[in-house]
């Protein structure tokens, strides 16, 4: 594949000026070669980006550093056959174009020095300074990463701390990779793979988190054509059949400059054109492309004020689609971005997404932390002390990066590291949950309870039990969403801690590395005992959301204690033998008039199964003795508990089936103490609820009426515990 063929650039549709074209300006830079009669022209391309942005920037240092990198490079080639210097020169353009300071571009120009020259690192520091030093030096070890084995853990917690300390050095990593992919058709196609992968794995995510979007969407079209060359070919032609002149974006943004410019609000209404990876996920999503799914309007404007303004009128004048309605301004992205995000019904019911955000927020959203400058050039000492919580107190050092830097001192193993990083990094969105403290805390999507108690409590969390969520008891594996007010709730008993079962809820590294220590520290305390299944069992999975809560609920925790209703009157249950306290086993949940049998559990308390529960047989068959257990009444009616049974509901999946299952539960007048959802499978779904019944004389009522639901087709009690992963 040659390196046009990989190229998204040679644009159909870009028509929005601000969007900044590193391709073309790319091209521009490096037409004819570059040989010394040359140089200023070369270097002239980038020091004119560079006053486009900083107008008084001191442009003496990056001649000095072009004099030096040209010369040094002199004689290499790059595998295109173009001088070297063509390389450092273009990654420092693509810098430029984005605002990046002086020391940025300097350092950026030097890049490839040391590791390919006979240039020194002192040599370096000499002639340019510590700051342009440190960055070269960062780059140097980055550089080793990408083409060995780049997944290799102990390198990539190197090329942490190489980045961790300074940003910067990220931004020259991810220009320098933007360069590579551009010109990566030169290489075999198995490189050009390899390549690509690591860049959608490592690169693409890390320019997601920086906010840089516009080496993301070009980084993403570059891997997508590689990796997916059907699919880019298709894309490309959809893209092509729908540039014309009747495009229903242009009419629309017509309407929207006239009905701003009747209500007096000065703006810039731009058409936006999706990248290739971008409009192949719209279509993905919805099936079919419409005229309006190759672009998106952008509207720009001077204040923050002047965003609401504009948002008022569009929602005025034109129908909204209120679900598409985003406020990125008063809650910014993770990373920097700000933008209110709308979509409004134009002409024969096409719906145009809308970006409304001022000049500058469109500068960060392009160009994320690269634009931000110089972090020493503010008096960092004198910053106030910030809550760690708080993304944007120092954007240099995002404090996403700081966790990674803490995480990889914590985690010992490399291996536990690895993979926490990977799945923090393959997280594209975060959530902002509030605390009850006044607080927020910002946790990737998917997050649960168990993150939310370790990000506010660090390790005293291994105590917690529950949270409230929005006021309601929930339990900890319970998935948080954005805006949710969380409260976790601790154990005043600080000696129990985590257990493993909350490993298949946490989506945070912190939370789990926390958790993996303790359990290693604490070999025997992890083991999940057989007889108490019930509070390592359906308590700990996902509730539905929608689900009645049940006053009485406890807030189950995977190690809180099982909810044993000790002694015989309480239970129902006598069993043989002086007065130990009785538990009803969790696995079969056995109400009357089922036949019975105990087994001596460790503190020589009884758990109760019924006679044919395999849990029980597995126990006899290892040679435990039973005990002979039997229900206190003839009739054996348990009155004043009620009973509470595992009940398993075969579906095939349908929308609502949840809430309609949930409300023939209610209707019963029985609670929900938990209940886990497996996904889908061929259209089935499996619900398992455990339930706590006012009397055991209403299950086979229940039970019918869950029947009844539409799309259920079984309902069983259950023979085993939930499966808890
Ligand atoms: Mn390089």
């Amino acid at each position: 594949m040659s390196a046009e063929a990989a190229d998204p650039g040679a644009p159909l549709r870009r028509r929005s000026r601000p969007r900044i074209d590193l391709r073309r300006l790319g091209r521009v830079a490096l037409r004819g070669p570059v040989s010394r009669d040359r140089l200023p022209d070369a270097i002239g391309h980038v020091a004119e980006a560079h006053r486009a942005h900083h107008p008084d920037a001191d442009l003496t240092i990056l001649h000095r550093a072009y004099v030096l990198a040209e010369s040094s490079h002199r004689g290499q080639m790059r595998k295109s056959g173009e001088p070297y210097i063509t390389h450092p020169l273009a990654v420092t353009l693509i810098l430029a174009e984005l605002g990046a300071e002086t020391t940025t571009l300097t350092a950026s120009l030097l890049h490839d020095t040391v590791e390919d020259t006979e240039v020194t690192l002192d040599q370096v520091k000499e002639q340019f300074g510590d700051e342009v030093c440190y960055l070269v030096d960062g780059v140097t070890k980055l550089e080793k990463v990408d083409y060995g084995a780049a997944a290799e853990p102990e390198t990539f917690r190197k090329m942490l701390v190489a980045t961790g300390n300074d940003v910067r050095v990220m931004s020259i990593k991810l220009a320098d990779r933007l360069h590579n992919m551009r010109t990566l058709g030169v290489m075999r196609p198995e490189k050009q793979a390899r390549i690509a992968k690591v860049t959608r794995d490592v690169l693409i995510p890390l320019a997601e988190r920086l906010g840089v979007q516009a080496l993301k969407t070009e980084l993403e079209d570059l891997v997508f054509a590689i990796l997916h060359p059907e699919e880019y070919e298709e894309t490309r032609a959809l893209i092509a059949a729908a540039t014309g002149p009747d495009d229903p974006l242009e009419t629309i943004a017509g309407n929207v400059t006239h009905t701003l410019r009747d209500a007096g609000i000065s703006a810039e209404v731009l058409i936006r054109p999706r990248h290739f990876v971008s409009v192949h996920r719209v279509r993905r999503k919805r099936g079919e492309l419409r005229g309006t799914d190759f672009g998106r309007l952008l509207v720009l404007v001077a204040q923050d004020a002047d965003c609401y303004a504009v948002l008022g009128e569009l929602h005025t004048c034109f129908t909204p689609v209120i679900s598409e309605f985003k406020d990125f301004i008063a809650a910014p992205k993770f990373n920097l971005y700000q933008s209110l995000h709308t979509a409004v019904v134009g002409p024969e019911g096409a719906v145009a997404e809308v970006l409304i955000r001022t000049h500058r927020m469109h500068k960060v959203a392009e160009a994320g932390v690269v634009a931000l400058g110089n972090p020493y050039a503010q008096d960092h000492a004198s910053a106030p002390q910030t809550e760690p919580s708080d993304e944007r107190a120092d954007p240099t050092r995002p404090g996403w990066l700081s966790r990674l830097l803490d995480w990889q001192e914590s985690a010992t193993d490399p291996d536990t590291f690895w993979t926490t990083l990977r799945d923090d990094l393959a997280q594209d969105r975060e959530i902002t949950v509030f605390r009850t403290d006044g607080g927020t805390l910002g946790l990737p999507a998917g997050a649960s309870c168990v993150d939310a108690a370790y990000a506010q409590y660090g390790d005293r969390a291994h105590t917690a039990i529950g949270a409230r969520v929005n006021g309601r008891l929930a339990t900890l594996s319970t998935v948080l969403s954005d805006g949710d007010t969380v409260q976790p709730l601790l154990a005043q008993d600080t000696a129990s801690g985590p257990s493993p079962d909350w490993l298949d809820h946490v989506r945070t590294p912190a939370a789990r590395i926390a958790i993996t220590g303790w359990l290693t520290d604490h070999p025997d305390e992890a083991k999940p005992d057989p007889e108490t299944v019930e509070a390592a069992g359906p308590g700990t999975q996902g509730e539905p959301a929608d689900a009645p809560a049940p006053s009485e609920r406890e807030a189950p925790g995977a190690t809180a204690p099982p909810r044993t209703r000790s002694g015989p009157r309480t239970t129902g249950v006598v069993v043989e033998g002086p007065g130990a306290p009785v538990r009803l086993a969790g696995c079969c949940t056995p109400v009357p008039p089922d036949e019975l049998t105990g087994f001596v559990v460790r503190g020589g308390a009884v758990t109760v199964h019924r006679r044919e529960c395999s849990a029980a047989a597995e126990m006899r068959d290892i040679g435990r003795a039973p005990v002979g257990a039997r229900w206190a009444d003839a009739g054996g009616r348990e009155s004043e508990a009620g009973c509470r049974v595992t009940l398993v509901a075969e579906s095939f999946g349908r929308p609502r089936l949840l809430a309609d299952l949930t409300e023939a539960i209610a209707t019963a007048e029985a609670a929900i103490v938990s209940a886990t959802v497996e996904p889908p499978s061929e259209q089935r779904v499996r619900h398992t609820y455990t339930l706590q019944l006012p009397d055991a004389a209403g299950l086979p009522g229940l039970m019918r009426a869950m029947r009844d639901v539409a799309g259920v087709y079984d309902v069983s009690r259950a023979q085993h515990p939930a499966p808890t992963g």
